[in-house]
């Protein structure tokens, strides 16, 4: 723990990851451990971790990177941390994000821009932007993110690491600072899959306190991790590697599959006719989503009061004008439109009928697929404040991991190379609770 912090302190001028370091409570926790001793079958005992500051942390600032929670210290522990806890991991601190997870290069953080592991000209991706570039900078081992249209798997791409969207249902979202809570997944950011999949061991499974948990049992995620993918059989979206996909990430998908199927995959293309719709269908839900999630930020409650203010209308207009920065406001706003009484049926309950054809279009693939591959992101990671006046080519960026989202499914984004020095992440997107799939594929392919 001691030379994690000696490495945060060497690199952090370098990627700007974190927003508050937990050093002293750290140290703590791992002499503690040292005085306890170690579980000889618990490998995760005594590694240091990384928390992305959406995800609540009991006594410890938790800021969702938003100036609305600038100073808020939450008196409770997310369950996922409570399940570290467990497995002896060491929360070190947590990481910069989009404010509120809105966003994709986590330039709209509240408090500062961090930095592409790679080259510091490059945005992180977001909005778990913080959560990869530490680990992927060495400064940590692993880390948690969240991912509500592609937040885990477009920053691990990013950054050259590894990173897991799991099944909607598998890891608790108590303590998970809200965002879409029909889409929010947390999952692990690591170096290599195997790595990947001990952390998603100790954080699975249902829980009393959210009734989205599944009950479904949690497997060891490392069991049959070696098994290979001799047999298996793989879809290739033609979607995926369209129009949009630039050509340098199509040709290091095209490797893949090569490496695939000399593995012994069979690798086929198939259609997901309506993923097309998938970025409108995505920002009308997770605004809707959020609009209502974010109400309770009214100044009273939580987090940043406007000073000088005379009128309870006032508190809440002038909390919230002050508090949110413009990319929360706009979804706000984008969501509140769609959900009233008058827009209803043409945008909310539309988009919710569209979703339920992107996931027939996923269903009628695992009929006959194990898993569907893809580029994780269109491009490689572009360059600091290049996109972030331009929304809309933003929220494009994300077409191909939002089906996933939308349909509750496992993703996972791993390395597949570079051009102009900058990683490829390549997905893979299994059926629902088949984490498992994704594992075995991607260590035979890493
Ligand atoms: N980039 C997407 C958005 O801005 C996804 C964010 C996320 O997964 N949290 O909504």
């Amino acid at each position: 723990t001691k030379a994690t912090f000696a490495g945060i302190k060497e690199k952090e001028p370098v990627v700007d990851a974190f927003l508050t370091l937990n050093e002293e409570k750290a140290l703590q926790t791992a002499r503690e451990i040292d005085a306890q001793g170690i579980d000889a079958d618990n490998v995760l005992a005594g590694i240091p971790i990384g928390i992305k500051d959406n995800i609540v942390t009991k006594d410890l600032r938790t800021t969702a990177a938003s100036k609305m929670l600038e100073n808020f210290e939450p008196i409770y522990d997310a369950t996922v941390m409570e399940k570290l806890q467990a497995a002896q991991m060491i929360n070190v601190g947590k990481l910069n994000m989009d404010e509120f997870a809105m966003g994709s290069s986590t330039e709209t953080s509240a408090f500062k821009k961090t930095k592409n592991a790679w080259d510091q000209t490059k945005v992180p991706g977001g909005s778990s932007g913080g959560s990869a570039a530490a680990v992927a900078s060495g400064e940590v081992l692993a880390s948690l993110g969240s991912d509500t249209g592609g937040s885990i798997r477009q920053p691990a791409a990013f950054n050259g690491i590894v990173g897991m969207k799991p099944t909607y249902g598998r890891v608790s979202r108590y303590g998970l600072i809200a965002f879409a809570s029909s889409l929010d997944q947390i999952g692990p950011f690591t170096r290599t899959v195997k790595d990947n999949a001990l952390v998603l061991n100790a954080i699975s499974g249902q829980d009393a306190r959210d009734f989205t948990t599944s009950a479904q049992p949690v497997p060891d995620f490392t069991q049959g991790i070696a098994d290979g993918v001799k047999g298996m059989k793989i879809a290739v979206p033609k979607e995926y590697l369209g129009e949009g996909v630039a050509e340098d990430v199509k040709a290091a998908i095209k490797n893949a599959i090569t490496t695939f199927e000399t593995l012994g995959a069979k690798v086929e293309e198939v259609s997901l006719p309506h993923s097309k719709y998938g970025v409108g269908v995505y920002y009308i839900i997770a605004s809707s989503e959020a609009s209502s999630n974010l109400e309770r930020f009214d100044g009273i409650r939580y987090g940043y009061r406007a000073p000088d203010v005379k009128t309870l209308e006032e508190v809440y207009v002038k909390s919230r004008s002050q508090g949110f920065g413009d990319e929360v406001k706009r979804r706000i706003m984008l969501g509140t439109f769609s959900l009233s009484a008058g827009t209803y049926d043409a945008f909310f309950k539309k988009a919710a009928q569209v979703r339920t054809l992107i996931c027939q279009d996923f269903a009628k693939v695992y009929q006959d697929y194990d898993l569907i591959l893809g580029p994780t992101a269109p491009t490689v990671a572009y360059g600091l404040g290049e996109k972030i006046d331009d929304p809309v080519t933003m929220y494009m960026n994300d077409i191909l991991t939002i089906p996933t989202n939308l349909a509750g499914l496992p993703g996972m984004s791993i390395p597949a190379g570079f051009s102009q020095g900058l990683p490829i992440g390549l997905q893979l997107i299994a059926p629902q609770f088949a984490e498992q799939t994704l594992y075995r594929a991607g260590y035979a392919f890493e």
